[in-house]
C-alpha cells in the first residue's frame, strides 16, 4: 500500500480486496530506515474496508512495543527487522503467534540469510528484501534468487513449513523466477498501482 494514491485510498483498498489476496503495510519510522511512511491512523481506516488480510512489515525500532496494538488493529501478518531486534527475534515471534498473528521475520539484503537460520521455528515466514527497506520504486537486486534458493533449501531440510515473502521491486517479469526459487509471498507496490491494468498485474503474477 505504500504505492497508492492516499487522496483515494478507497479505491484502492477496493481494487486490492478484488484482485489480490493481501494488504501489505510498510510501517516506517525514520530510524530504522530513512525515511517515514504512516501509522496506525492509516493502518486502521486500511483495516476498517479490508476483506482481505493484513499483512503489516515493521521496519521500527522496538517492534515489541507496538505488537498488542497491531493485533488489536486485526493485522493477521505481523513482520519486523532483525535488524532491529536481533537475538530478541526468536522471543518477539512467539509474542506475535500467542496473540495469533502469523509472526514474520525480516531481513535486508546485507544481513546473510543464514542469519535467520536459528529463528525458523519461532517463524511462519521470512520477508527476504529484494531491495533495501526504506523506499518504494528501487529496482530489485538480483542477488535474491539465490538468498531464497539457500533458505528454501534450509526450510526444506529441516522439514519446516515456513513461508518466504520477498518484498522489493517485484514486478511480472521476475515472478515466475522468484517463484521458481522458491518464494510463497510476492509484495508488489508500484508495478501493481503504477499498471494501466492492476487486476492484469496481480493475475499476471499469480499465473
Ligand atoms: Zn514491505
Amino acid at each position: 500500500m505504500l504505492a497508492a494514491d492516499f487522496l483515494h485510498l478507497e479505491k484502492d483498498v477496493r481494487m486490492v480486496n478484488a484482485c489480490a489476496d493481501l494488504f501489505h503495510l510498510d510501517v516506517m519510522d525514520g530510524t530504522l530506515v530513512p525515511n517515514i511512511s504512516y501509522g496506525f491512523p492509516v493502518v486502521e481506516a486500511i483495516a476498517s474496508l479490508a476483506e482481505k488480510p493484513l499483512d503489516a512489515h515493521l521496519m521500527i525500532v522496538h517492534p515489541e512495543k507496538y505488537i498488542e496494538r497491531f493485533a488489536r488493529t486485526g493485522v493477521r501478518y505481523l513482520s519486523f527487522h532483525y535488524e532491529a531486534a536481533g537475538e530478541d527475534s526468536g522471543a518477539i515471534l512467539d509474542r506475535i503467534r500467542a496473540l495469533g498473528m502469523k509472526a514474520g521475520l525480516a531481513i535486508n539484503p546485507d544481513i546473510p540469510v543464514e542469519t535467520v537460520f536459528p529463528f525458523l521455528e519461532h517463524a511462519d515466514y521470512i520477508l527476504v528484501m529484494s531491495v533495501f527497506a526504506g523506499f518504494g520504486g528501487q529496482h530489485f537486486i538480483g542477488e535474491t534468487y539465490g538468498r531464497i534458493r539457500c533458505l528454501k533449501a534450509e526450510i526444506d531440510r529441516r522439514g519446516l513449513g515456513t513461508l518466504i515473502e520477498v518484498d522489493g521491486g517485484v514486478s511480472p517479469a521476475n515472478a515466475a523466477a522468484l517463484a521458481d526459487a522458491g518464494a510463497n509471498i510476492l509484495v508488489a507496490g508500484s508495478s501493481v498501482f503504477r499498471a494501466e491494468d492492476p487486476a492484469a498485474a496481480v493475475a499476471a503474477m499469480r499465473g
